[in-house]
Parts: C-alpha cells; sequence; structure tokens
C-alpha cells in the first residue's frame, strides 16, 4: 500500500513538473516570439485593431520622428522623399505591403499599450481614442540615408552593424519605394520580380557571395584542417579540377595563406577547399550560422546557403570554397560574419529595436550570442582581413586615421551580367566596433565598387561618434 501511494506521488509530481515546463515555455515563446505570430499582414484582427487604436511613432535612435499619426488618422511619414525611401524597408508602410518592415514586425507594439485596466475600462465606456506604444529603432536615420544614397540608382544592400551589441545603425536595400504614396499599389507587391521594390534586400536578397566567402573557408581550414598562415600555393593563374578548370584572377605565384587571402586567390582557395574537405567545410559554414533558420526578436532575416557535403565532387567543391557553385548569403548574416572575425569570434543577435522598460521587455532583452569560430581563429582571420586593406584588394575601404579589415568580392553570376561587388569587413578599433556589409548587383569589381561605399559609411559612423 505503501508503495502504491508512493508511486501516485511520484507520478503526480511528473505531471505537475511537466505542466509547469509547458506553462513556462507557453509563456516564454509567446514573451520571445508572439509578435511573429499576430504580426502577419493577412491577420484580420491586426487590421480591425488598426481601426481602433491609433499606432504608436517610430522613431530613429536619436528621437527622429520615422512614422506619426496626424488628427485625421493618416499616418505620415519624413517629410523629404529621399529621406523615406531610404528607410522604407526598415519601416514598413501603413498597409503592410512591406510586410518585413516594423509597422507590421512590430504592429503588436505599436498597436498595443500599457494601459492600467482601470484606465482601459474608462476608454472603453468614454470611447476614449487609444494610442499605441512608440517604437525606437536602432537605426541612425542620417546613416540609414547616406548608405541608400551611396547604392544611389544602383541594386544593392549595405548593414551596418555595432558588433559589440548587434545593434543595426543603417541597413539600406534599393531600390526602395515611397511609404507616403503606397496607398492602392498593389501592382508593385510583385516578390518575383528582380525589380521588386518591396523586397528589403539586405535581410531578404539572397546573393553569391564570390570571394567574401573565403572567410568560411579561411575558417574552415585553420580550425578543421590543422592548417596555417604558413600553408603555401603556387599560383599559375589557374587549376585544373576533376576534368574543369578554376580560373584565377591573375597569376599570384608563390603565396602564403594570408597573402592569398589578400590578394584574392582563386586557384589557391580551391586548393584550400579541396584539402580541407566538403564535410569540414560544411562544419566551419553551418557553425558560422550558414543553412541556419534564424529566429531574431527584432527582424526577420532569410538564411544563407551551403550545400556541400563529404560527398560533394571536387569540382562543385573548389567553386564552393571561392563563394560560387550553390553557395548564398544574405547581406546582414555576412556583416554579422565580420562583426563576430572583430568581436573574437561571438556574432550578436543583430538588434533593430531599442527595449523599453515594459514587464516583457525583461525576457525580450535576453539576447542570443552565438560563437561562429575559435577567439585564435578569429585573431588569424583578422590578421587576414587587415592585410587585405593595407597591401591587397580592398585598399579603397581604408578611412584616414583608422584601422580598417576586410574582403573583397566579385561574384560571377552567370550568362553576361556583369559581376555583384562586395566588401564586408569591421573598424578595427574598440571606440567605433563597426561592421558592415556592401553588396552592388552587377557593379563589377568589390575592391573597386563596393569597398569605397564601405570607407564612406565606416567616415560618417566614426564622424557620428559610432
Ligand atoms: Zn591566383
Amino acid at each position: 500500500m505503501k508503495e502504491v501511494r508512493r508511486n501516485i506521488w511520484f507520478i503526480a509530481a511528473v505531471f505537475i513538473t511537466l505542466f509547469v515546463v509547458l506553462v513556462v515555455s507557453l509563456v516564454y515563446n509567446t514573451a520571445i516570439y508572439g509578435g511573429r505570430w499576430v504580426n502577419s499582414p493577412y491577420n484580420p484582427r491586426l487590421r480591425e485593431q488598426r481601426a481602433l487604436v491609433t499606432p504608436g511613432d517610430i522613431l530613429d535612435r536619436n528621437g527622429v520622428t520615422l512614422a506619426t499619426t496626424d488628427d485625421q488618422g493618416n499616418r505620415i511619414y519624413n517629410g523629404r522623399k529621399a529621406v523615406r525611401k531610404a528607410y522604407c524597408h526598415v519601416v514598413g508602410d501603413a498597409y503592410g505591403f512591406c510586410p518585413t518592415g516594423a509597422e507590421t514586425f512590430h504592429a503588436s507594439t505599436l498597436l498595443g499599450y500599457n494601459a492600467d485596466i482601470l484606465s482601459q475600462i474608462r476608454q472603453v465606456l468614454l470611447q476614449e481614442p487609444v494610442r499605441g506604444n512608440d517604437l525606437t529603432l536602432t537605426i541612425d536615420v542620417e546613416l540609414q540615408t547616406l548608405a541608400a544614397s551611396q547604392l544611389g540608382s544602383q541594386k544593392g544592400a549595405i548593414a551596418l552593424i555595432n558588433y559589440k551589441t548587434g545593434e543595426i545603425l543603417a541597413l539600406a536595400s534599393t531600390p526602395g519605394f515611397d511609404p507616403s504614396a503606397i496607398e492602392g499599389a498593389e501592382s508593385i507587391a510583385d516578390f518575383s520580380s528582380e525589380d521588386a521594390v518591396l523586397i528589403n534586400r539586405a535581410t531578404q536578397g539572397r546573393y553569391v557571395p564570390g570571394s567574401i566567402f573565403k572567410v568560411v573557408t579561411a575558417i574552415a581550414a585553420l580550425e578543421r584542417a590543422g592548417i596555417s598562415t604558413t600553408w603555401e600555393f603556387a599560383c599559375t593563374g589557374s587549376i585544373e579540377v576533376d576534368g574543369g578548370v578554376v580560373t584565377c584572377s591573375g597569376v599570384h605565384g608563390k603565396v602564403n595563406l594570408v597573402e592569398a587571402f589578400a590578394q584574392s586567390c582563386n586557384t589557391a582557395f580551391a586548393a584550400l577547399g579541396l584539402e580541407v574537405g566538403g564535410a569540414n567545410m560544411a562544419a566551419a559554414a553551418e557553425k558560422a550560422g550558414f543553412n541556419e533558420d534564424f529566429m531574431f526578436q527584432d527582424l526577420t532575416l532569410y538564411s544563407s546557403r551551403y550545400e556541400m557535403n563529404a560527398y560533394s565532387d571536387d569540382y562543385d567543391l573548389a567553386w564552393s570554397a571561392i563563394g560560387q557553385s550553390t553557395d548564398t548569403v544574405t547581406p546582414l548574416h555576412m556583416a554579422m560574419l565580420a562583426g563576430a572575425v572583430a568581436n573574437g569570434g561571438i556574432a550578436k543577435e543583430p538588434r533593430l529595436v531599442v527595449r523599453s522598460d515594459t514587464v516583457t521587455g525583461f525576457l525580450r532583452s535576453t539576447m542570443t550570442d552565438q560563437r561562429y569560430m575559435s577567439t585564435a581563429t578569429a585573431q588569424t582571420i583578422q590578421e587576414m582581413m587587415l592585410e587585405t586593406v593595407a597591401s591587397g584588394t580592398g585598399k579603397k575601404a581604408a578611412v584616414a586615421g583608422y584601422e580598417v579589415a576586410g574582403k573583397t568580392g566579385t561574384a560571377e553570376v552567370g550568362g553576361s551580367k556583369s559581376p555583384h561587388a562586395w566588401f564586408i569587413g569591421y573598424v578595427a578599433d574598440s571606440d567605433h566596433p563597426l561592421a558592415i556589409a556592401v553588396v552592388v548587383e552587377n557593379g563589377g569589381g568589390g575592391g573597386s565598387v563596393a569597398a569605397p561605399i564601405a570607407s564612406a559609411v565606416f567616415a560618417e559612423a566614426i564622424q557620428s561618434g559610432y
């Protein structure tokens, strides 16, 4: 009898424990990710809510108003069209055409309000107008506008982050749209078009990385194949792999790992990828956030893809090691990767919202940092990226008076189209913890087109005290 009673107590304890775990995880997930479930632009409750509640304002990190509502209930954006177009993808629009924008993604904040229960009852009884909470973003609208102007009429994206905190200072995507003139503009909501203006290319653009991927190949070599910076290769301008040929941009002669990286030697890195092997390449890429379904609290970020494995054929593997084949990346993830190199291997979760002091604010402030590489590997990659800007293909990313580190990319996209121009890098100064990714679609050479844009954005950010 005693035994039976003990068993009953034991089973009861197990059920109570399971129940508590279930409740805690439900509360936690609702607090952390709940916004995703309610914020769909197709959610009819959200639309009804918009009719009853005046949404809060959206502000930049310095308190500049990006979106507000006038007395007639119209949503009003910045007075200057160039500024509106520069921040359109980050802020979004009142109709949810651009569903990744804060207007939609953070609707639960903008339409929710903190009034106590008595005030809420009074508001319902007296039919007082209800106003949602304001939302302060981490972007600096001046930097955001400068970044978009650097891309100009070209298609592309720029992600500028603080690599110590993960705060996004600028997230530009061109072409943009005017959120003030979007009403009834269903025709522009064609996400499949190459010219689609509603896509945030910084977070949703999946690009061929080209040579910026050599950062990952170098990580794999250092961390998983016992290769050091004294590794050497003799570049003759091309290398035969599996009956095919991988060509280089020049004839670099005998290069060590640092020189091969700084000069962006394709043949050396193709050979390196083969030596490292598909399984190690995949493991290093996945540790650095590839193939991961990002679930960030503040924004949607599409995943970067690396598809090689232990069974990939050598030809594909060699091209994948120099960022071609089936490799694809998103610009914000590449800024996180550059930031992780600068930050001793740790990538911070990207943040778009300055936290408020609400009850859930406590839960929302838990950031998930990820180690993309070991501290020792990060230090060696830093050396390689510094050399790239000091003497290699990234010279035009330099900023007078500061040390800049980086990697260029000139990603072949096939056909007769010009390659995508890439630069990823960071400012090597702990007072200015800035990391960047720049991509200009069909822009040409990374060193000549993307690196100078990074330099201009870095210089302005430093000037502004970031
Ligand atoms: Zn070469």
